[in-house]
This record gives C-alpha cells, sequence and structure tokens, in this order.
C-alpha cells in the first residue's frame, strides 16, 4: 500500500480523538502531507473511525482531489489542503466539532488558563460559512494567519494545525481544555485568564523549547 506509514499517522491520530471525546459519530477530520509526495492522507467520509483500517484513509492531491482509497475523501478536505497550500510549516492538521470549543466558538475568543495552552493562542474565530465550501477554507487560511495553530469556526468546531501530528494534536486537545476550562470559569463567575506579559514569555520559552 502507498504511503502506508503516513495513512497510519492520521489513523492512530483519529482513533485517539475518538477515545478522547473530541470526536464523535463520523464528524471531525484529520490530515496528513506525506514526507516525500506531494499527497495528503485524509480520513473519508461519513465512515465510522472505530472500526476503520489504514487503507480505508483517502488520499487526495495539494488541491483536495481523490487521489486514492476505497472511500471518497472528508467533505472537509478544502479547509485542510489549503491550509497546507498556504503553510508551508504545517504538515498535518485536525478538525473536531469538541463540545466546548462550539460553545466558545459562539462568540468568546480563548485565552490560556494554564501554562502549556500558552503554546496554541491566539486562537481567534472564524465567522460562520458553509462547511465543505471553498470560503470556510479561505476563512480559516486568513484566521490562522502565518503562525497560528488553532481557531475556533462559529457554528461548527475547532481548525488546529502543527509542523506534525503531535503538535496539531496538541493544538486540538489544549483548544479543547481552553474552551472547556474558559466556560466553566465564565459560568462561575471566577474567569481570570493568565495575564498577558506571563502568556508572551510563556510562548517564547515553549517555542525556545525552554518550558519546563
Ligand atoms: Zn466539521
Amino acid at each position: 500500500m502507498k504511503y502506508e506509514k503516513t495513512r497510519q499517522t492520521v489513523l492512530n491520530a483519529i482513533l485517539d480523538c475518538v477515545d478522547m471525546g473530541l470526536i464523535h459519530g463520523t464528524s471531525g477530520n484529520i490530515a496528513m502531507k506525506d514526507p516525500d509526495e506531494d499527497v495528503v492522507a485524509i480520513t473519508p467520509s461519513g465512515i465510522r473511525y472505530k472500526t476503520m483500517t489504514v487503507d480505508q484513509i483517502a488520499i487526495v492531491d495539494m488541491n483536495g482531489k481523490w487521489l486514492d482509497g476505497p472511500f471518497k475523501p472528508s467533505s472537509e478536505t478544502p479547509m485542510h489542503t489549503a491550509v497546507m497550500r498556504a503553510r508551508k510549516d504545517v504538515t498535518a492538521t485536525v478538525h473536531t466539532h469538541g463540545m466546548f470549543a462550539t460553545i466558545c466558538a459562539m462568540n468568546w475568543e480563548l485565552k490560556p488558563i494554564t501554562p502549556p495552552q500558552c503554546e496554541f493562542v491566539p486562537v481567534r474565530i472564524v465567522p460562520f460559512t458553509m462547511p465543505g465550501s471553498d470560503e470556510v477554507a479561505a476563512k480559516v487560511v486568513e484566521t490562522l494567519g502565518e503562525d497560528g495553530l488553532s481557531c475556533l469556526i462559529k457554528n461548527h468546531g475547532m481548525f488546529c494545525c502543527g509542523k506534525n501530528m503531535a503538535q496539531a494534536m496538541a493544538a486540538a486537545i489544549y483548544t479543547e481544555e481552553m474552551a472547556t476550562t474558559t466556560y466553566y470559569a465564565k459560568v462561575a463567575g471566577i474567569y481570570e485568564p493568565m495575564p498577558e506579559e506571563a502568556i508572551k514569555k510563556m510562548k517564547a520559552l515553549i517555542a525556545a523549547d525552554q518550558a519546563v
């Protein structure tokens, strides 16, 4: 099978997301660029993840054209390939409908509550656009900007990316954590994110790989 390692990385990541409750049913999708060729492995559309096998992960070109795999690629492929075309530093993308990220996407931009979350901010909000459209893909690219790793999509969920699958997955996990803690803290009336100065310092430490 071609691109087996890349397909396996995508399958492992989507199963991790299902285990962590970040993905329910067939919502959400994950993609990874092959390290050797300009092709992308992506989860197929409408197929149950729990019983998915590695050969069922679809292969598309950098424009999202279906090249291989028995099931058609995710309908949200345009978002993933648009980000990978725009950002040469990105090789992995994770999109989920995590509950708290979806709630905060209505109007609460996320700020870090704990130090590890600092790596993934700012987390801006993409205005609502029809899922699967080139328009939402363009808006996600614009909102992530040159170095963003995470954004929320109004009435939809979140979109995260990274230099590798580990970073893209960490972005999704910490975005949902940030959204969950933000939601409960705001509802409890005690919301207090980390100070701006500390966020900047923490981000610099993480970037320099000096965070403890
Ligand atoms: Zn979606």
